[in-house]
């Protein structure tokens, strides 16, 4: 077999060398991405499929995929809506309706009353019994049993017109060219890492993980290979962890070498804008204050993230970092996802910066005609020193006289390829702006590492001084009436509330309309309550006016939609209700729950659910309820729902991982980061390789 080879190796070696691949095959492989033995290799399972053992019927759960055998008790042709075939199958412990839409008559016959059936399919939930649909099946002998498959069966990421066997049969083949553990005639795969820097860490082989991978062996601990926890499987999410972890950290040493403005001297500004606020710096503002201001001193690009729990404060150092570039001569601009939490900015920025002497420029897709083009025009000329708005601050059009810094507030909100676009604009010549990002999702540090691996990282892990920790309580929906009394009782003291109505469906017009019924609802059950209601579909005029009106007190009850989740700043709001609570996410909700508690006074949170609510449900709120701790939160939900729900699909969306696992393989990151170091410094030549092998010729990240 190894004949056909030369002296080639698998990294290189084409797949048309194996049997079954001729052009249109090739071809087709190739829009998948595989175009070498390599390829192959690492096209990994997505999956596999446990046919070793039966399962009892008593014990199946929807969303199984499972082997069962019993006895027919059963059969029948249903004629609904779609002539189907009922087959009735149980064994002792429970029964299951197998269900067939195609069927022809032998097939039928074959399913006579007592006949001994044993399938293999996905358990759904159905009317009388649990069902399985279109089952693979044979008939099997109750007495001489046949035996199960002896291996894990492997699955192979969907694939559009290759099929399962097909992918079967080219990794068999390959795996013949890898050869066995022993063999010296095998080929070679090049290890990329390099045996003194992984052997601390005892890894399983490379040739042996693949080999482990693709074909189980029939002793295989199943649970652990289902988990992807298996020492070969963890192997391979190293080496995948390692290089996305290095496609990142390459870019961040290219931005070192780029240049930028050096934005320093003249704290001036800083000093004015820090001493007229009303309060004192926290230690951890400080602290990131001078981190950023001597990134911003360099005359290469700043690359930072600053992580910080919701309400740390993180607009006061977004703002001094913006007076740093303005004192040095140079623009800055601060960015926010949404609509809302731009005007919010907008609103402090004016007020703090307008005193200072420096025009804060307002732009958003929305801004039009007359205001459009005298705003486009103080971006151009400088004349204003600072501008806030959403995305369309990055259009084609917008030009700025000097660019200097660049703020992304709510970082995780954009996705990982957007911010790393946005590094280019403002670029002049070879010289960039600096990029400060910030989030308030928090995420566990190793996780940060891989995701940010091409930015570092400032922690305000510290909340102004005086914060009560909010008080939440989860309560039935039944009790809906004394929690408008409640409502009542607070605003007519002299507080302000907010109530906030979800809604499953991501449509817009429909959360609008929820929230509307909701507020006239409030509107004629609580006659002595002021009541605003702000929602996605608001004038942003409309908006503004609704939210001025809030924060001067003269609305006591904001009835909003999720739109509030970011940047809604009113410290005499003290008390929070949100409907259906079990709809959102944890992190979500402790954003939402980031509005109250801003004061000095104790705030309270109410999660008004519909019941029945789910054991799970009930967990996850009554996380919510025990913590007021955003790292513990972000990690509970993480472990619940997957850093990818969590993070947002967006954000992870550039990160798709065959084998790795962010949460599960956290433990991994650690030595990640090091044996990425330590291969740039002792090994560059391996990191291209490496890199194309992992994420293939299309998504480096150093490319965006
Ligand atoms: P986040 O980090 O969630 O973006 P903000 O920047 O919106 O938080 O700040 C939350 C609130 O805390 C604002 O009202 C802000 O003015 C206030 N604040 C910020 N820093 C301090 C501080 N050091 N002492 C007291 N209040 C502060
Ligand atoms: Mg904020």
């Amino acid at each position: 077999m190894n004949s056909c080879a030369s002296s080639d190796n698998l990294d290189t070696l084409p797949v048309t060398v194996l049997k079954g691949v001729g052009p249109r095959m090739a071809e087709r492989l190739q829009r998948l991405g595989i175009c070498t033995l390599q390829d192959v290799l690492f096209h990994l399972p997505a999956r596999y499929e446990d046919r070793t053992r039966v399962v009892p019927m008593g014990s199946v759960r929807p969303g199984d995929h499972v082997v069962v055998q019993g006895e027919v008790d059963l059969a029948e042709v249903r004629y609904g809506r779609r002539r189907s075939l009922l087959v009735r199958i149980s064994d002792g412990t429970g029964a299951l309706t197998l269900r067939f839409f195609h069927f022809n008559a032998s097939q039928q016959a074959g399913f006579s009353r007592g006949a001994g059936i044993r399938c293999y399919g996905e358990v759904r939930a159905g009317a009388a019994t649990a069902e399985m649909i279109h089952p693979e099946y044979r008939i099997v002998d109750p007495e001489a049993p046949a035996p199960v498959e002896e291996h894990l069966t492997p699955v192979y990421p969907a694939t559009g017109g290759v099929h399962q066997l097909t992918l079967r049969s080219l990794t068999e083949q390959a795996l013949q060219y890898l050869g066995a553990a022993a063999e010296t005639t095998a080929l070679q795969l090049t290890d990329w890492l390099p045996a003194k820097l992984v052997a601390p860490f005892r890894m399983t082989s490379l040739p042996a993980a693949l080999r482990y991978v693709h074909r189980p062996p029939p002793n295989a601990p199943v649970d652990q290979l289902l988990e992807g926890r298996h020492p070969a499987q963890q192997r391979l999410a190293f080496e995948e962890l390692l290089a996305h972890h290095l496609s990142l950290r390459r870019l961040r040493l290219r931005a070192q070498h780029a240049r930028a403005p050096a934005l320093s001297g003249n704290q001036g500004l800083v000093d004015r804008f820090v001493a007229a606020l009303p309060f004192e710096l926290t230690g951890a503002q400080h602290r990131v204050n001078s981190e950023i201001r001597n990134d911003l001193a360099q005359a290469h690009p700043m690359a930072r993230l600053v992580q910080g729990d919701v309400g740390c404060g993180k607009t006061v150092v977004a703002a001094c970092a913006a007076l740093s570039c303005v004192g040095a001569g140079y623009q800055a601009v601060l960015m926010a996802p949404t609509e809302l939490l731009a005007e919010q900015h907008f609103r402090n920025f004016r007020a703090w910066l307008t005193p200072l002497g420096i025009h804060v420029a307002w732009h958003t897709g929305k801004t039009r005609g007359k205001e459009r083009t005298q705003v486009l025009e103080a971006i151009r000329d400088g004349s204003a020193a600072v501008a806030v708005g959403t995305h369309a601050l990055f259009q084609e059009e917008v030009e700025f006289a000097r660019l200097g810094l660049v703020i992304i507030d709510e970082q995780h909100r954009f996705g990982v390829h957007q911010r790393l676009a946005l590094r280019d604009k403002g670029r002049a010549g070879d010289s960039r702006p600096h990029q400060l990002v910030m989030t308030a999702t928090p995420i566990p540090r190793t996780l940060a590492m891989t995701i940010y691996a091409d930015l570092d990282t400032s922690l305000i892990d510290e909340l102004p001084p005086g914060r009560l920790p909010v008080k939440t309580v989860v309560i039935s929906q039944q009790r809906r009436e004394e929690v408008m009394q409640r409502v009542r009782t607070a605003c007519t003291a002299g507080q302000q509330a907010y109530w906030v109505c979800t809604l499953i469906e991501e449509s817009d017009a429909l959360q609008c309309q929820a929230a509307e019924k909701t507020a006239a609802f409030l509107a004629e059950n609580l006659p002595d309550v002021r009541i605003g209601l702000v929602h996605g579909r608001l004038k942003p005029a409309v908006k503004e006016t609704l939210m001025a009106a809030f924060t001067a007190g003269t609305i006591d009850l904001l009835v909003a939609t999720t739109v509030i989740e970011v940047g809604v700043d009113v410290p005499n709001a003290t008390l929070m209700i949100v409907e259906n609570p079990e709809r959102l996410g944890l992190a979500q909700l402790h954003q939402l729950r980031g509005r109250v508690g801003r004061g000095q006074g104790q705030s309270n949170c109410v999660l008004l659910y519909q019941p029945p609510l789910s054991a799970t449900a009930r967990e996850r709120l009554a996380v919510l309820r025990d913590s007021n701790d955003g790292f513990e939160i972000a990690r509970r939900d993480m472990e619940l729902r997957g850093p990818g729900e969590v993070l947002g699909t967006r954000q992870t969306g550039a990160m798709v991982f065959h084998i790795a696992d962010l949460l599960r393989d956290e433990s991994l990151l650690a030595a990640v980061e090091k044996v990425a170091r330590q291969l740039l410094a002792t090994h560059p030549e391996n990191v291209t390789p490496l890199i194309r092998r992992w994420l293939g010729d299309a998504v480096d990240y150093g490319e965006v």
